[in-house]
């Protein structure tokens, strides 16, 4: 079986941009936090919100304290008046383009035009509209409805934002023809329309259609609507767990889209069960999945990446006994991942539900296991390596022990003793840093490589490392912003990280293809200049389908690091 995700399932703007707002100044405040009406229309974010104690309030009171926001929907003036006069500071994260059709009615309002709304007098949105109207607005759902409104002097005709495209088409044709002298506004937003188009398209190409999201949610109920109406089979499920897969068992394709309120967690989820319920797959390749995802979950293949990554540091700088330094580093690495896996079940919850629960399966094992690869590290470089990588890498683990626990003489910006974690960007470099250490560092102490060229070869490693972390915290925004991770790609925003790790990756790629000219590193070295470029086109694929499964992509970016090893062992 086929299964294909929509490219515009998923938050929207206006949706990602109040989420991340109510999550900031969660992580930022004490204060009490509450959202005016739900923020979005979707049951386990609602629930995850509660679990961040963000709580949502349906009507002002007289007396108030904290922080409200204003979700992406707007509110009508008067209720936002009337937050600020109760005492609550005021967060307003009307979406942008909500706003723009709020202006409109505004701007006519006062010029004495009646308003007429396409849309749903009871959605939220369409209410915050009415209020801009000065009590001259009209909502119509319908054609009947719109035949039978007065024929006004004025008036503009805007839609709710989300409303369904063919339906304001016609709405627009009558207008032209029976009140050509209203002013039409095409507000529907575009992710909306890009939406209904793709999943008008997704329906008829497919046997089924499965819509992830909200009951309550109108743009979702517009996409079930819309993928009906072609007369294929369409499911509106709100979690994994409603699916009917008895009704899918016949169909050859089924395509999979959300709306603009569900989290990229919940879509990646049903996939995964959709995937596995309903893909007919090889045993063999069943037998493969399931080796590769048992490789990522215990963190095995990330820590035989970084041997790899070692031994080819190490053949670079033209050092002997490569093995145990990679060993080491193979240790040092399963042994901080598990721990930082054990520490993190909960952040992995919504961003690796499957991960997490093999964490909580087999936490008892895996502390055993964390432990023992620690010591096991520790202990072959006090025998191999001399006592000042001994000492380093000692101290390494401590830092990564503590990274989790409150041990910094410091507060952290909700006035809390702070974790090493806490300080902003701290994931994403610390890996880096740590990662290029054990790598380059440790062998290149141990054996007093030439200056020059163990930078060279940090460079190249930390360059790889970082662009693999800040591309695993971008796929984690979600869970990390959740939980108040202060990773890279929340400090600097998803576009930005991209870039930077695209820079990055090309700096990476000079630097290899300049030991042509310099000769600082071992012959050859220029043939490692590859591996930057096929990450870096990777990581564009990967942009390009944001919904490419996880462990794909995390294989792929893992198996990378295998890849740079066996280059060394090839030249
Ligand atoms: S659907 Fe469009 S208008 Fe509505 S919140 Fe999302 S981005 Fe904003």
């Amino acid at each position: 079986m086929k299964i294909v995700v929509a490219k515009t399932a998923g938050f929207c703007m206006g949706v990602r941009r109040a989420v991340d707002m109510v999550l900031d100044a969660s992580n930022l405040s004490s204060e009490p936090i509450y959202t005016y009406g739900p923020l979005i229309h979707n049951p386990q974010a609602l629930k995850m919100l509660e679990e961040k104690k963000i709580f949502r309030i349906d009507q002002i009171p007289e007396k108030g304290s904290g922080i409200v926001l204003i979700r992406a929907h707007g509110v009508p003036p008067e209720d936002q008046k009337a937050l600020k006069d109760a005492g609550f500071a005021v967060i307003d994260a009307t979406c942008p383009r909500v706003v723009g059709v709020q202006v409109i009615i505004h701007k006519y309002a006062q010029k004495g035009y009646s308003t007429i709304i396409i849309g749903d007098g009871k959605h939220p949105e369409v209410v915050g509209l009415l209020g801009y109207a000065r009590g001259n607005g009209h909502t119509v759902t319908s054609m009947d409805q719109l035949s039978k409104l007065p024929k006004f002097q004025t008036a503009v005709v805007v839609a709710q934002t989300t409303q369904n495209t063919v339906f304001y088409d016609e709405i627009k044709a009558w207008c032209k023809i029976n009140a050509p002298h209203y002013k039409i506004f095409d507000t529907i937003c575009g992710s909306t329309e890009k939406r209904q188009t793709e999943i008008r398209e997704l329906a008829r190409e497919n046997d089924a259609v499965i819509v992830v999201g909200g009951k309550q949610s109108g743009n979702t109920k517009r996409l079930v609507q819309i993928a009906s109406q072609t007369g294929k089979f369409t499911a509106h499920i709100e979690e994994v767990s409603q699916i009917d897969y008895g009704k899918l068992s016949s169909a050859r394709s089924v395509a999979i889209t959300a709306g603009a309120s569900t989290p990229n967690w919940i879509i990646n989820d049903a996939y995964v069960q959709i995937e596995s319920n309903l893909q007919q797959q090889h045993p063999a390749q069943v037998f493969l999945f399931l080796i590769r995802d048992f490789l990522l979950k215990t963190n095995i293949m990330t820590a035989a990446g970084a041997g790899f990554l070692t031994y080819a540091c190490s053949v670079l700088q033209g050092i002997d006994q490569k093995f145990h330094h990679a060993m080491i580093a193979m240790l040092y690495v399963l042994s901080m991942q598990i721990l930082n896996n054990l520490f993190t079940i909960k952040p992995d919850k919504y961003n690796h539900p499957q991960r997490a629960l093999f964490y909580k399966k087999n936490r008892v094992y895996l502390w055993v296991a964390a432990f023992l690869s620690g010591a096991a590290g520790l202990y072959l470089s006090f025998i191999t390596t001399g006592m000042l990588s001994f000492f380093i890498l000692s101290v390494m683990s401590l830092l990564g022990l503590s990274y989790n626990l409150k041990i910094i003489p410091f507060m952290s910006k909700k006035g809390q003793l702070a974790r090493l974690k806490d300080i902003p960007g701290s994931k994403t470099s610390l890996i880096t840093i740590a990662w290029g250490t054990v790598a380059c560092l440790l062998p290149a102490v141990a054996n007093q490589s030439e200056l020059l060229s163990v930078a060279v070869v940090f460079l190249f490693a930390t360059g790889l490392v970082f662009a693999r972390t800040a591309f695993f915290d971008i796929l984690a925004i979600q869970g990390d912003r959740i939980t108040g991770k202060e990773t890279l790609p929340i400090l600097l925003g998803e576009k930005r990280s991209f870039q930077i790790i695209q820079y990055v990756l090309m700096a990476d790629m000079g630097i290899m293809l300049l030991t042509v000219f310099t000769g600082v590193l071992v012959k050859n070295a220029f043939f490692f200049a590859a591996i930057p470029l096929i990450m870096f086109l990777l990581i564009k694929v990967f942009q390009k389908n944001s919904l490419i499964p996880g462990a794909h992509r995390e294989f792929f970016i893992e198996f990378l690091f295998l890849f740079t090893g066996l280059t060394a062992i090839v030249i």
